[in-house]
């Protein structure tokens, strides 16, 4: 299996010892709602480590969660709100969004604040070491000490100076130091050797990424953005804190969902929320829009798009229900009348091609859609037997696991059968809080929430 590593600019064999593959991937700055081009970096990640695992390789997926920060402060403090609590009912909004979009394949969320004790540890280890000195308003990474710095991203150490995120500060020997612990006397703030106060943002990840799976490990990922300068501070930290190199066989970087050309983000307040994107299209749709595109391309979003998405996604799932539909028919012929094992092998081949060269999803949904449109005519011609029908569904359930949508599209169960499970449901709960199960009672009220069904106690 080939990917690209954005370290050498070049796809390369992937080789990890036992087959085993610790990823961490960059998790979000929880001060807003999530919008849809976090959901097209976390779908893309969500569907490389299906296709891993798929491959045989046992994959443990770390994310971190930046849950404070100063835009988090920022935001706080505009709404009157508690920093912490602001975070954490954002963290919990991501988490719902990531849920419904089927993003399911993240082993552990770690968050900065329960990290505090191995930031402090990293940091005092650069100062040990001479990477990085204590002044007045915090602590700094000294890069002039750490002579490799911008070997990610190939830029110049004095694009750091013009980096939104590093502050002005006359207490800094070199305006392009970043800070490591920011002092600060104001709440939230942690204690710590050099004084009260907060991490800053390079140095949770490597912390947290060194708690968990020491200070090499095998693929890390994000979005292009964070190439420079985050990345590439991540590199001079770890490495200058272990000294062992490199940081990370393997760095992959996910490409801009744009809108208009330009990047969707908070910032520049262009963006459409994953909420309300959800109110508009299925997730499964904004799925299959998503891996239409190659990860590492940009994709321009518009309505428009999406709906030729949603088009393409229901032609696929018609021929899905109608292979299901077709099995469970009685007349059908003992033999196939058309090869059809054989456009089953052309299939898989082109689609398992394709993802092994650098999870080209494009191509294998390309591949899906070519298979899809030449079954349609085997169907209505009735010319395939049940046992070809059964590998069918097998071959679409094998690639349902790898996408995360369905092909063979599940019953939506707008029947009388979901008004029944519902009362089920809420009949449990009852009993759970008559018990006083308040626990239990509270995640079901919570996940109910996360389908958009929202129980009152009354
Ligand atoms: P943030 O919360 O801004 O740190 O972003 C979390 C993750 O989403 C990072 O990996 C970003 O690179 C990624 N991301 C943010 N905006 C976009 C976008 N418009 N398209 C793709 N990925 C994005």
């Amino acid at each position: 299996m080939n990917i690209y590593n954005t370290m050498t600019r070049e796809k390369e064999e992937l080789k990890v010892k036992n087959n085993k593959i610790k990823l961490f991937v960059c998790g979000p700055t929880v001060y807003d709602y999530s919008h849809i081009g976090h959901a097209r970096t976390y779908i893309s990640f969500d569907v490389i480590v299906r296709y891993l695992k798929h491959e045989g390789y046992s994959v443990f997926y770390l994310q971190n969660i930046t849950d404070i920060d100063d835009k988090i402060i920022k935001r706080a403090k505009e709404r009157g709100e508690d920093p912490l609590e602001l975070s954490h009912r954002f963290e919990k909004e991501y988490l719902n969004d990531m849920k419904r979009l089927n993003v399911n394949n993240v082993n552990f969320y770690a968050r900065a604040t329960e990290h505090m004790d191995e930031i402090i540890n990293q940091v005092q280890t650069l100062i040990d070491k001479g990477y990085a000195y204590d002044t007045e308003s915090g602590v700094y990474f000294d890069v002039s000490a750490y002579e490799d710095f911008g070997k990610l991203s190939n830029r110049n150490l004095d694009d750091l100076q013009d980096n939104a995120r590093v502050q002005t500060d006359s207490n800094k020997r070199d305006p392009k130091d970043f800070a490591l612990w920011k002092k600060q006397g104001e709440e939230p703030y942690w204690e710590s050797p050099w004084g009260n106060g907060r991490p800053g943002w390079h140095i949770e990840d490597t912390a947290i990424t060194e708690a968990y799976f020491g200070p090499q490990y095998d693929v890390h990922g994000g979005g292009l953005d964070l190439i420079f300068p985050h990345h590439d501070a991540e590199i001079a930290q770890m490495e200058a804190a272990s000294g062992k190199k490199p940081l990370v066989q393997y760095w992959m970087h996910t490409g801009f969902l744009n809108v208009r050309g330009e990047k969707m983000s908070k910032s520049l307040g262009n963006f459409i929320t994953i909420k309300e994107l959800l109110e508009m299209f299925s997730p499964e749709v904004y799925r299959f829009f998503v891996l239409s595109t190659h990860y590492r391309s940009p994709i321009d979003f518009s309505e428009e798009i999406l709906k030729q998405a949603e088009n393409s996604l229901n032609r696929i799932q018609n021929t899905g229900k109608n292979v299901l539909e077709k099995y469970g028919e009685d007349d059908l012929p003992a033999e196939d009348k058309v090869d059809v094992l054989s456009m089953v092998n052309e299939f898989k081949n082109e689609f398992f091609d394709a993802m092994n060269n650098d999870f080209n999803t494009p191509i294998a949904l390309s591949s899906l859609f070519d298979f899809t449109h030449k079954l349609n005519k085997s169907l209505n011609d009735n010319a395939i037997s049940k046992d070809s029908l059964k590998i069918i569904l097998d071959t679409f359930e094998e690639v349902e696991d790898i996408l995360g949508f369905s092909v063979v599209p599940v019953n939506d169960l707008s029947s009388d059968l979901s008004d029944e499970l519902l009362t089920l449901i809420t009949d449990v709960r009852q009993e759970l809080r008559a018990k006083k199960e308040w626990d239990l009672a509270d995640k079901i009220r919570d996940e109910l929430a996360s389908l958009d069904i929202n129980l009152e106690d009354k």
